[in-house]
């Protein structure tokens, strides 16, 4: 069989918070599963550079819990052992001169230089500054940055303005992980791998789409960031954002950075205000067992919400007529992430309304297991004349593709993009900017009648409001679990 994996260059790739939780549980199991895999080049370094005072021995065996904690019995020790060799550690201050020198020794002058900003970003332009005076940079460095990207647009520009004044923008690589997920990027191979979907991609057939992003969890220890966060501003200005724009936009020419973020910008660009009421506010409320949201982020007034659910529009003539129905939030009945098509009915039944059948749908499953179903609709087997039902036509990963199904996590994908160069999963400062450009509004006319979000049920399908949302316009959520 040909090999699947993708040679890289040799790197050295510094975390900054490299001791934190998202380099403990993410990025660390990430680059151990490319180790793994082969696809880390001999002599590349992965350096550790936080505040927290280490040295090399203890910073490998933080790793060594990081990777087995995420990885379980599956780890094979030898290979976890030289993993671990190619760890290094800089106690390091973004804010003052401690650490520096000692980073600036321990690069390599012919290896990709990647720094990840997995700290706060209140850190950025510290990071910028120093990385710059200590000469880190290189024409071709590259840094990683994480969410959150700024906490409205007037932040988000600020983020990108000290950016930009220290990096080229094809140097800037904005992580958002859900673009990095198998299925997402099969969407796109879908609808435009395939002569199936695409001449039906649109509002002539197409009723409407819904975009579902479903946590059994409840803020958890993040009540304090949370509170001055919510979810339009946690989930729907990035990750569903941009599910909804890999959904609607057109054929990009080529599968290239650019050409393709400049179709998503094009579709955030087309979208018209929302409603206020095609919006609906959530949150969670206690059950027996368990604290309700302001219990969680202990402020009994908080105002923020848990849950989103919206209707909104692409203004534009692919989609004109054809909703896109977004929810998001916490404590709902299931973790369950989704993109449904939902096809029209055909335009007449041969077989009479008594018959049955209903319409397509396709449905992309991001969580908790990845795969695409389409529901068709076939003659119900047997005797008792023509009745229809619906089945699945199942492309589960794991049945469907066997071996090939170890789906790789979004962070291993993307840190190897980041290696290679490539910028087409990672979000740009324009689409950054016009995806905050249609959420502050939103937020705006909130704060300006003092919306309160509607309670509901933990472990619940979200506010009743939300499902008026769709009954009023005579459709149906897809049941969050089933
Ligand atoms: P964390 O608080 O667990 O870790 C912060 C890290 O930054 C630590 O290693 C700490 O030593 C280091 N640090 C703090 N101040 C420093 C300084 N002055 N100089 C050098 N190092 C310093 O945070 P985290 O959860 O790992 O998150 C890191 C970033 O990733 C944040 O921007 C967060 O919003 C983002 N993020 C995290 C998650 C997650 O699941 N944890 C998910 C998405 C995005």
């Amino acid at each position: 069989m040909v090999s699947r994996i993708i040679p890289v260059e040799r790197f050295d790739l510094i975390i900054f918070g490299g001791t934190g939780d998202l380099a403990r549980r993410k990025i660390l199991p990430g680059l151990f599963k490319r180790f793994a895999d082969g696809q880390v080049p001999d002599g590349s370094r992965i350096i550790g550079a936080a505040r927290s005072e280490m040295d090399r021995g203890e910073f490998r065996q933080f790793a060594k819990d990081a990777v087995i904690s995420a990885q379980g019995d599956a780890v094979e020790p030898t290979v976890l052992e030289s993993f671990l060799e190619a760890l290094d550690y800089v106690t390091i201050d973004a804010l003052g001169e401690i650490g520096w020198s000692e980073l600036s020794e321990k690069l390599q002058g012919d290896s990709v230089r990647a720094f990840y900003f997995s700290v706060g970003p209140s850190l950025f332009d510290d990071l910028a500054v120093r990385l710059q005076k200590h000469k880190l940079v290189e024409p071709d460095t590259r840094i990683v940055v994480e969410k959150p990207f700024g906490h409205d647009l007037e932040t988000a520009k600020a983020l990108n303005k000290v950016l930009s004044a220290y990096f080229d923008e094809s140097q800037i690589y904005r992580i958002d992980h859900y673009l990095g997920k198998e299925t997402v990027q099969n969407l796109m191979a879908v609808r435009f791998g395939n002569m199936l979907f695409e001449p039906l991609w649109n509002s002539q057939y197409i009723d409407h789409v819904q975009i579902t992003v479903a946590e059994e969890v409840g803020v958890g220890g993040r009540g304090g960031y949370y509170d001055k966060s919510g979810a339009m501003r946690d989930m729907v200005q990035n990750h569903l954002m941009q599910l909804l724009c890999l959904t609607a936009m057109e054929p990009p020419a080529k599968f290239d950075p650019d050409a393709v973020r400049d179709e998503k910008l094009k579709v955030i660009r087309a979208l018209d205000p929302v409603e206020p009421h095609h919006v609906v506010r959530g949150q969670y409320s206690e059950t027996d067992d368990e604290k309700g949201f302001r219990d969680d982020v202990e402020n009994a007034k908080s105002w923020t919400e848990s849950f989103v659910a919206l209707r909104c529009q692409v203004g534009n003539w692919r989609w004109s007529g054809t909703p896109f129905y977004l929810r998001t939030g916490k404590r709902l009945q299931a973790r369950d992430s989704e993109i449904v098509v939902v096809f029209k009915d055909t335009p007449h039944s041969i077989f009479g309304a008594e018959a049955g059948g209903a319409r397509n749908e396709l449905r992309i499953q991001l969580q908790p297991d990845e795969g695409i179903t389409l529901k068709v609709t076939i003659k119900e087997p047997g005797p008792g004349g023509m009745r229809l039902m619906d089945v699945p036509l199942d492309m589960s990963f794991a049945e469907t593709l066997g071996d090939h199904a170890d789906t790789p996590d979004a962070y291993e994908r993307l840190i190897m993009d980041v290696i290679r160069g490539n910028q087409t999963l990672f979000m740009r400062d324009d689409e950054v900017e016009a995806a905050w450009a249609w959420t502050d509004p939103i937020i705006q006319g909130w704060e300006a009648v003092h919306d309160v979000p509607k309670p509901y049920d933990s472990y619940s399908q979200g506010p009743t409001d939300a499902m008026l949302l769709m009954q009023r316009d005579g459709r149906e959520w897809r049941e969050i679990g089933a």
